[in-house]
């Protein structure tokens, strides 16, 4: 069985939070980046393809806190943060703090297949991009009112904010700094191959040079063909200390756990004791997947070749 699963970012999102129209806006930007990575699977390519292919979809839509719709840092600009990795034999690529590329998730593919490294940041992984064609963007393109209103309230503060919070300040954390929003792809091709992607634009009212989990190998993104491909999304801070997709990844190898039990060990009982809030999306090779989440709800969706497909923000 083959399955695409991909998720917009978690946080406090709830009916309540959300009206018709955000709801519509929400299901049609999923169901876009599910429709183009899940045709990936179909026409027999990989699940790298797939993952990629459904992240630059969000990545292009401002709803989303990655590529376009990123949020602003501390000094008012957009720094975004992305990684992919291929868990048929473990090649990995990621970004961090990149300024005006269109789709950091593409430089990261980049920097896995042509770099000889695994992890670039700012201004060299900047030049990588532009000496290998990578697409890139001006600052307007990456303007959004509604993200820099966000930023605005708050860039005279020592707060971050998560993305998905609206004006509920209880969420806005001192000192960390935080945002969710982020957005992720998982996969499982024709031949049992894994792939995870992730890409964000981090917190609203980040400091300077700050990385979050997403791009950190074993942190926000990781796949192994052995066990499962893991997106995160959530307050990236804890989900570093909790070393999050690899501990789930350890879980499965080691102790023997199913997906479900790894990923509910690690998101609804160690990040929660830790106080992490957020969630994540995960496959196998046999194409199981499972959403999973300590926060309110979580943009996610789902298909596979079995016919099932899900669109889904709020908790069951
Ligand atoms: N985990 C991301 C970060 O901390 C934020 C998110 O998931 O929205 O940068």
């Amino acid at each position: 069985m083959y399955t695409l699963v991909i998720h917009g970012g978690a946080g406090n999102i709830t009916p309540a939070m959300m009206n018709k129209e955000q709801e519509t806006q929400y299901t049609a930007g999923l169901k876009a980046a599910l429709d183009k990575g899940y045709d990936v699977l179909k026409n027999s390519g990989s699940a790298l393809d797939a993952v990629e292919a459904a992240i630059i979809i969000m990545e292009n839509d401002p709803i989303f806190n990655a590529g376009r719709g990123s949020v602003f840092t501390k000094k008012g600009l957009n720094e975004m943060d992305a990684a992919i990795m291929d868990g048929s034999n473990l090649a990995a690529g990621a970004v961090a703090g990149v300024r005006n590329v269109k789709n950091p998730i593409t430089l990261a593919k980049a920097v896995m297949l042509k770099s000889g490294h695994v992890f670039l940041s700012g201004s060299g992984a900047g030049e990588f991009a532009l000496t290998n064609g990578i697409e890139m963007a001006p600052d307007n393109y990456f303007f959004k009112k509604s993200r820099y209103d966000q930023w605005v309230k708050i860039r005279d503060s020592d707060y971050t904010q998560l993305d998905h919070e609206g004006d509920n300040l209880k969420s806005v954390l001192p000192q960390t700094g935080h945002k969710f929003g982020t957005v992720g792809a998982v996969a499982c091709d024709i031949n049992g191959n894994l792939a995870a992607g992730t890409s964000t634009g981090g917190m609203t009212n980040k400091r300077y040079g700050r990385i979050g989990d997403s791009p950190v190998i074993g942190a926000g993104t990781y796949a192994n063909n052995t066990t499962c491909a893991i997106s995160c999304t959530g307050h990236g801070e804890f989900f570093l200390r909790a070393v999050v997709a690899y501990d789930i990844s350890c879980l499965m190898e080691y102790k023997g756990l199913s997906l479900v039990d790894a990923c509910n060990t690690v998101v609804k009982d160690k990040l929660v004791k830790m106080g992490g809030e957020g969630g994540l999306i995960a496959v196998n090779a046999k194409g199981e997947h499972e959403f999973s989440f300590n926060s309110a709800g979580m943009y996610r969706a789902m298909r596979n070749s079995d016919g099932a497909e899900t669109i889904a923000f709020y908790s069951k």
